[in-house]
């Protein structure tokens, strides 16, 4: 069934029957050909049902054409589980509802796309919550987790998955509908394949006895043992069978999930925290046997490494600080975040005191941090939660490969198991970094291979060895991550032959075809079998001229010292854009709905394409010549980027620092040097070199401002440029700030009044406030002239200087070199004297300390980067500094008028992506009576000329929608603050309110 016309036929009949989208595209097959593994197969077709119907139907036709099923939730996994050669059937996207809450008895059902996070949101009101809180909690989908048997932190207290599933409805390979529940209620075909396992059961019962894995964390095989459980913990309280305990765990290999019915649990009260600060990992796993005696619900472990590189990222850099006995000290060798839950608060500080205790006894005093407080605790649990996704930002070709990395054993065995463990990586030129779930003797361990080189082999040696040590020390091969690929072969090595061929058997009697999720736990492929991985020796990049300077990830590392090789020294044939594609692991983070920005156009549309993943898979497929002779320069290239608002929000929330928003220039320079600019892009790209002409000439912003005010003219600029008449455009301004402003006086004049007691600034004009709101400029300057600064706002007798941002939002890299150089030859002679430059537009400014230093400019942007800031930072900064004596320029010489105003901020993407929100609401904080609160959004959508594009304008305009126009709805008084230009411009088009920047809230609030 691989062959065009067949998987054509396949789309053919399953979108005629139904309102599925099907793919058969190489690029969409290619972004679910992977997961968060080392494996990569591209499957036949990708199908993304609306409802159930749809999967009813394309199971039926994929029954009839004979093509294996692959269910899929968030494409999480980390041993394979989700790739294949299969119809994808992807349920995220809509297959997600909450069915039903019965908080009385505590039960809920759920379609299985539904993502945890958003459950758990939803449960919050009855106080219940679903307790396996897996790491990916804001990603996994309850269908995932099922198939997977997915852990979370706290299972010493709640189990695994299979604990806490209490009915699965679910297709079977024939197309039925089967009910799976209680043995007892079972009827049809639930009861005649549980009865057959159950024959099974008992014709094993030995082998059950005596091989099946006694630890809590055991996922690998099917659950056989449900009739007899083998576990330390039972699967129900009352000891009764549930067949849905046999689909949980099998890996989309034996039904297709419909619905689940999930058990759950109160929402503890309270909950303490106390983090154990560790001179020797040795000693941290070691105390483990002896912290879980005091009933805690979780102990996770986190190595020096990790600490060391979370520290590296500015994410995490100050919460892992806050874990830390002294954090000018060495960083700890391990900590140990040991969690007390339940609802008398004082007995939780009590076992808090009794952790110290018993570390003291340990001989290990003034080892712990208390932490009693909710959010500090909250902070610390997300940096653990991302522990595996710092580990993955080591750049090079050696990354951390998941194949071992959850090996369960028993608590007394920890320490020993770990050191041998440790003596093995060594033996093979490697060295692991630990962390997770020590209470249940389940630590993820990554060894750093190299999987184009010598990678494959030194697995499966080391594999081979852990194994051995698992069977010492009586533990699970598979014990959290399930079998997938990875650890499928294991399954037979683990419980044996007969065993094995009891699981070949329940195989058979479900899918007597071998269409679900073929290779799945039955009949597994090798770990190491090259054909199916992502990076292999035969794994090679196309060469590339870079646009921007990709050099600092044209590196490799050294697995056991991770120290990296100088810039550009990666023999990475694409300069280091390759490498930097390839940072992206697919652990799907970027699927996110919280907080934070990343990724505005996936919280939209929820399509794999339009997420940073899908992008930097898309790219790296081209990159490596494997989207069938497309390039670098195709439509399926173009069409993955689109969305891409250039928001930088990855740049910051990637754990592993995928930067879209550059790699979007760096693909756009070279399509638009394949294809050519429109004449829209063109006039985007293009307008400051042309907005000073406009002004010279008499009458022509008059009449281009007649756009916006005669439809018909909109209209026409739809038509024939793409320029979407549902907006307003920029009003051009007669008087501009190079034209008007008297704040021209820069460095020979302030030398000449000898007024060098008083500090000289340069406000750096950008073309959209210099020309289009040129009143913010004059008021940022008269806010710092208040203040004592003596203002310089650049200019050039023809035109302006300009940052040269537009010609890189079309990949025009070249003529923003040029740009950038003349800018940075008039700036440095400011910069080298310590001259603060100022901005106000975000996008702009921060440029300069961003894409400013990929475009080979040398020292000169070095120096012009460390003195640029936003005009609130630059406030805050010298806020924060004594003055000294009267006459200094400071800002405590503003004097302003109070405000009984509400005052709600939104901050600009670049500003979060630099962490310059908070400056924002300092500066405000000045004005007496202020009490400013941030908008919580994503991205405004606007960003640039994106908003203003015909095709873009609806999608804009949801991103808006998300969260930022319903914010400002509901606050119709409030002073709205707005330092991006194109923000500001999105609340005027969807609420006609004027947002300000925040240099015209304090030159409002000035007293005379
Ligand atoms: C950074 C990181 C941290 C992680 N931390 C944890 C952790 O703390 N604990 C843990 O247990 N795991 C963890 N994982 C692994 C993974 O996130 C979990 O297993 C998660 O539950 C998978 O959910 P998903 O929606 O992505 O499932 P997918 O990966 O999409 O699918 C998982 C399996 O379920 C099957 N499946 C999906 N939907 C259905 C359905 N409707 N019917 C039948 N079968 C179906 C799939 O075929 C596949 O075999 C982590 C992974 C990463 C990348
Ligand atoms: S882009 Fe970043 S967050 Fe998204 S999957 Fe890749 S590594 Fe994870
Ligand atoms: S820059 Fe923004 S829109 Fe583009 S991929 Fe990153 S988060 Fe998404």
């Amino acid at each position: 069934m691989n062959k065009p016309s067949e998987t054509h036929l396949l789309a053919e009949r399953i979108q005629k029957n139904s309102a599925a989208e099907v793919y058969t595209d190489i690029g969409s097959r290619g972004r679910y050909a992977t997961d968060a593994s080392i494996y990569q197969t591209i499957p036949i077709a990708v199908c993304v049902p609306s409802c159930a119907n749809d999967i009813t139907v394309a199971l039926q036709v994929a029954r009839e054409l004979q093509v294996p099923i692959l269910p899929r939730g968030g494409g999480t996994s980390q041993c394979g589980q989700t790739t294949g050669p299969a119809l994808v059937i992807d349920n995220s996207k809509h297959f997600r509802n909450l069915i039903s809450v019965d908080a009385q008895e505590k039960v809920a059902e759920v379609e299985p796309g539904m993502v945890l996070d958003h459950l758990n949101a939803a449960l919050k009101k009855h106080q219940l919550w679903f307790p396996v809180d897996v790491s990916t909690s804001g990603q996994a989908t309850i269908g995932g987790m099922a198939g997977n048997n997915s852990c979370g932190s706290r299972s010493i207290a709640y189990g695994n998955m299979v604990h806490n599933v209490a009915g699965i409805d679910a297709w079977l390979a024939s197309g039925e509908l089967a009910s799976f529940g209680l043995m007892e209620n079972a009827q049809g075909e639930a009861l005649r394949l549980g009865q057959l396992v159950q024959q099974l059961a008992q014709k094993y019962q030995t082998e059950i006895d005596t091989n099946w894995p006694k630890v809590l964390r055991r996922v690998a095989g099917y659950n056989l043992d449900i009739f007899h459980n083998q576990n330390e913990k039972p699967y129900r309280p009352d000891g009764k069978v549930n067949l849905a305990h046999l689909l949980v765990g099998s890996e989309g290999s034996l039904a297709y999930f419909k619905s689940l019915k999930l058990q759950l649990s109160p929402l503890p009260q309270h909950k303490t925290l106390g983090v154990i600060n560790f001179v020797s990992f040795h000693a941290a796993m070691d105390s483990a046997q002896h912290i879980a005696k005091l009933g805690p619900t979780a102990i996770e472990l986190v190595d020096r490494t990790m600490l060391d590189l979370g520290r590296q990222n500015p994410e995490f850099r100050t919460v892992i600080e806050t874990a830390l006995i002294d954090k000018n000290a060495a960083t700890p060798e391990a900590i140990l975040l040991v969690e007390f839950s339940g609802d008398n608060h004082h007995a939780l500080i009590q076992k808090l005191k009794d952790l110290v205790t018993l570390m003291a006894d340990l001989g290990l005093p003034n080892s712990v941090v208390e932490m009693t407080q909710a959010q500090m605790q909250k902070n610390l649990w997300e940096v653990r939660k991302a522990g595996l996704n710092i580990m993955m930002s080591l750049k090079g070709d050696g990354k951390p490969v998941s194949f071992i990395e959850d090996c369960a054993v028993p608590l007394e065995h920890l320490a020993e198991y770990t050191s041998a463990l440790t003596d093995v990586f060594s033996k093979y030129g490697t060295r692991g970094t630990w962390y997770a779930h020590a209470s249940v003797g389940t630590l993820h361990v990554r060894p750093i291979l190299d999987m184009r080189r010598d990678g494959a082999q030194k697995m499966r040696a080391i594999a081979e060895e852990a194994a051995a040590l698992v069977r010492k020390y009586k533990g699970a091969f598979s014990g959290e991550h399930g079998d997938g690929i990875s650890r499928g072969e294991w399954i037979k090595w683990q419980f044996g032959n007969h065993l094995n061929q009891a699981f070949g058997e329940i195989k058979h009697a479900f899918d007597p075809q071998n269409q679900l999720n073929p290779g799945k736990i039955v009949n597994p492929p090798k770990m190491d079998d090259y054909s199916l991985m992502r990076f292999h020796p035969s794994y090679k990049v196309n060469p590339l001229q870079t646009s921007l300077d990709w050099s600092s990830w044209n590196v490799q590392n050294d697995p056991v010292t991770e120290a990296v090789s100088p810039a550009g020294t990666g023999m990475d044939p694409a300069q280091g854009f390759s490498k930097a594609v390839e940072m992206c692991n697919n652990n799907g983070h970027c699927r996110k709905f919280d907080a934070g920005t990343m990724c505005p156009s996936y919280r939209v549309t929820r399509d794999e394409q339009h997420l940073t993943r899908g992008r930097a898979n898309t790219l790296r497929l081209a990159l490596s010549n494997q989207l069938e002779g497309q390039a670098l320069v195709s439509k399926t290239v173009k069409d993955a980027m689109d969305l891409c608002v250039g928001c930088k929000g990855c740049k910051r929330e990637c754990p592993t620092g995928v930067d879209m928003a550059k790699m979007k220039i760096e693909f756009l320079s070279h399509y638009q040097k394949e294809h050519g600019l429109s004449l829209r892009d063109r006039l985007f790209a293009y307008l400051p070199q042309y907005a000073h002409y406009v002004t010279k000439i008499p009458g022509l912003p008059s009449l281009l401002n007649l756009r916006n005010r005669i439809p018909l003219l909109a209209f026409l600029g739809e038509w024939l440029l793409g320029i979407s008449a549902k907006r307003s455009l920029p009003k051009w301004q007669k008087k501009t700030i190079w034209n008007h402003s008297r704040f021209r006086f820069g460095l020979d004049d302030w030398l000449a009044e000898s007024f060098v007691g008083q500090q000289l600034v340069v406000l750096f004009a950008d073309t959209f406030n210099g020309q289009f709101e040129s009143e913010n400029l004059e008021a940022a300057a008269e806010v710092l002239q208040a203040a004592g600064y003596w203002v310089y706002i650049p200019r050039k007798p023809e035109g302006h200087y300009c940052c040269g941002k537009t010609l890189l939002s079309n990949g025009l890299v070249d003529e923003a070199k040029v740009q950038a150089k003349e800018l940075l030859d008039h700036l440095s002679i400011y910069a080298e004297r310590g001259t603060p430059i100022i901005g106000l537009e975000p996008a702009c400014i921060l440029s300069l300390r961003d894409e400013y230093l990929m475009m080979g400019l040398g020292e000169q942007a070095e120096m012009v980067a460390k003195n640029s800031f936003t005009f609130e930072e630059f406030l805050m900064k010298e806020a924060a500094i004594q003055p000294n004596y009267s006459q200094l320029a400071h800002p405590n010489n503003l004097k302003f008028k109070t405000t009984q105003q509400e005052i709600l901020v939104h901050g600009h993407c670049h500003q979060k992506a630099f962490e310059v929100v908070q400056p924002i609401l300092e500066v405000l904080k000045l004005i007496p009576g202020a009490n400013p609160k941030l908008i919580e959004s994503s991205c405004c959508g606007m960003a640039g000329s994106f908003g203003y594009e015909a095709e873009h304008e609806k999608i804009s305009m949801q991103m808006a929608e998300i969260s930022l126009l319903p914010s400002i709805r509901n606050a119709p008084q409030a002073i709205i603050v707005a330092d991006g230009s194109s923000c500001r411009h999105q609340i005027h088009d969807g609420l006609g309110r004027q947002a300000l920047h925040i240099a015209k809230v304090l030159k409002m609030h000035l007293k005379e």
